[in-house]
């Protein structure tokens, strides 16, 4: 396996009785379950993507440069000045009524009726991944998840010792032939399925939606089989051509716990987001919540209900859509103009990713330090697979840089490309591979591998 973020800092450490101490003395304590908390081998590189001169169409970090910084300065002092003392104490387990209340306005968009009651406010959708996980998970339980699926998530099912069972996605999402033979499959293997967990929006990263036409097969083949469905929907309001899809909780409210998160219509430095579960999981969420954290932050809750009574986040959602539309076109045009042939893609009409296929023998891990000596970084395929697949693929992100920036990195990742396979065709498998290694001397400011 690759060289682990702790082995390169200790590498790098001046005194080595610290790194003994980082390495040795810890090792043989931790719990079973920290096995699979491990730093991705590529983590290193992504802290050299993190570079000025380095076009990163790695990260999936939101563009909130069009938010009105005055309008959210002003609400927050107004927080301060009218509310301080509620705003800056410990709050509800649960969250604030009044955003709860706010978020079942937000989630009727895309036609789901839900009672406040049912709200559980969390640190991001992330957290609610982890809550979900934490009281659903024994080691060894199964969870289906699309292939590929949102790394931040396989990372939870992997520290709850989880296991992974991918089920294949099509350009319609979700393929419910699959689903169905993967839950067979799972059953008569004498292993436990705790839910089935699907982005059917604007796919992190496959950038596909689920057809109309199969949500509600999907929901017949959970019903049926007795499998929750954990509806993971960051990105449903950010279509850029049509209105948002009927959520699949819409249409099934006891089998589907749905996720929700101000990430990417708002901002994600206010770590808000919400599951809305049937009634009895909502009081097992917020126990385990409360074993987290007493209280999802107060201040955050009462400032983002503030923005959502007082401004026109609507509008400002629409504003986001036109400028990803924007870049989704940029990305694409560079795509078609400059990519060799032999690679494929999909056109995501919303959210922030393209899935990029790459021709037989090229594998875009370990071409990736090629691709940051050329000042272009990506996400190599495996990261999105819990099993190893995914080496011909690469998870490209247009959310953040500028349209003139995508382009061109598009053109420095084809540049790339082509003296891959160039070097492929000459060498074949045996063509020399830069180690990832060379890079774990730089140390920039981290990364967005979300
Ligand atoms: N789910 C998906 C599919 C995501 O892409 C992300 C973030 N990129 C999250 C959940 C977590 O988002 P947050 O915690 O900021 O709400």
């Amino acid at each position: 396996m690759g060289v682990t973020i702790v082995h390169a800092r200790a590498v790098m450490d001046a005194t080595p009785e610290r790194s003994q101490t980082r390495l040795d003395t810890f090792v043989d304590r931790y719990a079973a379950r920290t096995a699979g908390m491990t730093a991705s081998e590529i983590r290193a590189l992504f802290a050299v993507a993190s570079r000025p001169e380095v076009v990163s169409l790695a990260g999936g970090m939101p563009n909130i440069s069009g938010l009105p910084l005055d309008v959210v300065g002003g609400a927050i002092s107004d927080l301060i000045a009218n509310q301080g003392p509620i705003a800056m104490q410990y709050g509800s387990g649960q969250g604030v009524p009044e955003l709860r209340e706010q978020i079942t306005d937000v989630m009727r968009l895309e036609g789901i009726e839900a009672h406040p009651d049912d709200v559980v406010v969390t640190v991001g959708s992330q957290q609610a991944v982890d809550l979900v996980t934490r009281i659903f998970c024994d080691p060894g339980d199964v969870v289906l998840c699309e292939a590929p699926s949102y790394v931040g998530a396989l990372g939870v099912f992997k520290a709850y010792q989880a296991d992974v069972v991918h089920v294949e996605m099509d350009a319609e999402g979700l393929v419910p032939a699959a689903l169905q033979q993967a839950i067979t499959a799972v059953q008569a293997s004498g292993r436990r399925i705790k839910f089935l967990y699907t982005i059917p929006n604007f796919h992190n990263p496959a950038g596909v939606t689920l057809a109309a036409h199969r949500r509600a097969e999907i929901l017949d083949i959970c019903r049926r089989e007795g499998v929750l469905v954990l509806e993971d929907n960051p990105y449903g309001l950010l279509g850029f051509d049509r209105e948002p899809m009927r959520a699949l909780r819409a249409d099934e409210a006891d089998g589907v716990i749905y996720l929700g998160s101000f990430s990417k219509t708002f901002a994600p430095g206010f770590r808000v987001g919400w599951a809305l579960a049937p009634h009895p999981v909502r009081e097992k969420l917020v126990l385990a919540q409360e074993s987290a954290t007493l209280c999802p932050p107060q201040f955050s809750q009462m400032a983002i209900s503030a923005y959502l009574s007082n401004h026109d986040w609507q509008g400002q959602i629409k504003q986001f859509r036109e400028m990803y539309r924007e870049r989704r076109d940029a990305m694409i045009g560079a795509l078609d103009d400059l990519m060799p042939a032999g690679c494929t893609w999909n056109v995501p009409d919303g959210g922030f990713y393209v899935w990029l296929n790459l021709p037989a023998g090229i594998d875009a891990k370990a071409m990736l330090p090629r691709a940051v000596t050329a000042r272009v970084a990506y996400v190599p395929g495996t990261a999105f697979f819990a099993d190893g697949f995914g080496s011909r693929a690469m998870r490209l992100s247009f959310c953040y840089p500028t349209p003139e920036r995508i382009r061109e990195g598009v053109r420095r990742l084809a540049g790339v490309l082509e003296a891959e396979m160039e070097l492929r065709a000459t060498f074949g498998a045996a063509a020399p591979d830069r180690p990832l290694q060379a890079y774990q001397g730089y140390d920039g400011p981290g990364t967005d591998l979300s």
